[in-house]
């Protein structure tokens, strides 16, 4: 007993009986105390060598690497993998240069990203592909359901609330996210001339959703939803977070075409009327393009990077069924693996699915459902059957389409 009284804490000779721990080692002794503050050392060292790991790793990948990286996840769209690996560059490149930089006047602008392309061509996949690349959090909003204050729906700042979330409430990751807005063009004002035909509701989300993508710092309700004046937010900086808009733009070939037109007569024309790819028009977009759709210059002018997704064609659909890393297929096998149950497919059947999906123009989408409606039964009946094997033929797809109610969707 009395040799305890001498013992003490090596760091900060707090004596045994003034402490509430003494922990011994080979040669000395540390108190609780130390104990906790040598962990906060420790725990905010580790933070800042995180932060600096995330930035080698963000630097590390270059334009070429980010592309390979999303063709392992997604087939063809090669122009939007160039041009968004490009623009992810640039953006994380921003975000790493050092303060010193700014001093030299040049400060490097965001570059936001507007995808157009069909429903189910993979703007949302390409999203969330670079988003797992990077390691940072990802959200997925709905502009359809954001509307300006006052009227019901939710606040545009609801958009980062989601982002908040997928960061575990870790404002600082928040701030560094990607968020991708789905279905811009639904918010887009209707017709070109704004005072004839002006959509006040949708130029108002336009506007409110500016600040967001301009970098400015957002009061955000933690739960979402409506603001209230009793709540309590959360602040986050927009200035770092890399916006991502897509949109089916429907109908804006025609917009695209019209202007082709006028330019093929036009003095100086660039592209004559005779090489236009009617098929594939999208190609073609430029900026002004999505003004005349509705979107106000101010928002375009937010998203500098514009691009396209193609509509999928019959070969795409069918390497998307089995090719990519995560591909629907070797979902499915792995499903019925978990099983005991040795899954196969013909390729007349998937080739038939193909055909399906491109008649229901839901683009990859649709192959998704039509291997569900052919599968179901299937994943139904046969875990805990003695049966152990499954092939898919043409005829057995053929069935089960013509009993599900995806047929329906062909008169559409
Ligand atoms: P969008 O956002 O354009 O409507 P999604 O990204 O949601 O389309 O794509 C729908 C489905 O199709 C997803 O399951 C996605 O994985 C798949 N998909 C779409 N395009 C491709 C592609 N080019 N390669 C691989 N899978 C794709």
């Amino acid at each position: 007993m009395a040799k305890d009284e001498v013992l003490e804490c090596s760091f900060c000779g707090r004596k045994k009986s003034e402490t509430d721990l003494l922990i011994a080692g080979l040669d000395a002794h540390i108190c609780d105390k130390c104990i906790e503050q040598a962990h906060g050392i420790v725990m905010e060292e580790l933070a800042e060598k995180n932060s600096s790991t995330l930035s080698t790793e963000l630097i590390l990948k270059k334009p070429k690497e980010i592309k390979a990286f999303l063709d392992q996840y997604m087939i063809g769209q090669s122009q939007a993998k160039k041009t968004l690996s490009v623009a992810v560059y640039n953006h994380y490149k921003r975000l790493l240069q050092p303060a010193s930089s700014k001093e030299e006047e040049i400060e490097i602008e965001k570059s936001n990203i507007i995808l157009v392309g069909e429903t189910g061509t993979g703007k949302t996949l390409i999203a969330r592909s670079i988003a797992k690349m990077l390691n940072v959090p990802f959200s997925i909003v709905d502009a359809t359901v954001l509307t300006e204050a006052g009227y019901v729906g939710e606040d545009v700042e609801t958009i980062l609330t989601r982002l908040l979330q997928a960061a575990d409430y870790d404002v600082a990751k928040a701030e560094r996210g990607i968020v991708f807005i789905d279905e811009i063009d639904k918010i887009a004002r209707k017709g070109d001339n704004p005072s004839i035909t002006r959509d006040v509701s949708g130029e108002g989300v336009q506007q409110a959703l500016l600040k967001l993508l301009e970098g400015s710092k957002v009061n955000v309700p933690p739960k979402g939803g409506r603001k209230h004046p009793d709540q309590k937010f959360i602040e986050v900086d927009t200035k770092n977070i890399l916006f991502i808009a897509g949109g089916a733009f429907s109908g804006i070939d025609k917009i695209i075409g019209k202007r082709l037109n006028r330019q093929a007569v036009g003095y100086g024309a660039s592209i004559k009327e005779d090489k236009v790819d009617q098929e594939n028009m999208l190609q073609y977009i430029i900026p002004s393009d999505l003004k005349s759709f509705g979107l106000i210059p101010e928002i375009i002018g937010r998203l500098p990077v514009l691009t396209y997704m193609h509509t999928l064609d019959e070969k795409t659909l069918r390497s998307i069924l089995t090719e990519p890393k995560n591909s629907i297929i070797k979902q499915y096998k792995k499903l019925f693996k978990m099983d005991g149950i040795d899954f196969s497919i013909d390729e007349k059947a998937l080739q038939f699915i193909v055909e399906k999906a491109v008649d229901y123009k839901l683009g990859a989408r649709g192959l998704r459902s039509l291997c569900e409606a052919i599968l179901t039964d299937a994943m139904f009946e046969m875990p805990g059957s003695e049966e152990k094997t499954l092939r898919i033929t043409k005829k057995y797809a053929e069935n089960k389409i013509e009993k599900s109610t995806l047929k329906r969707l062909k008169a559409v």
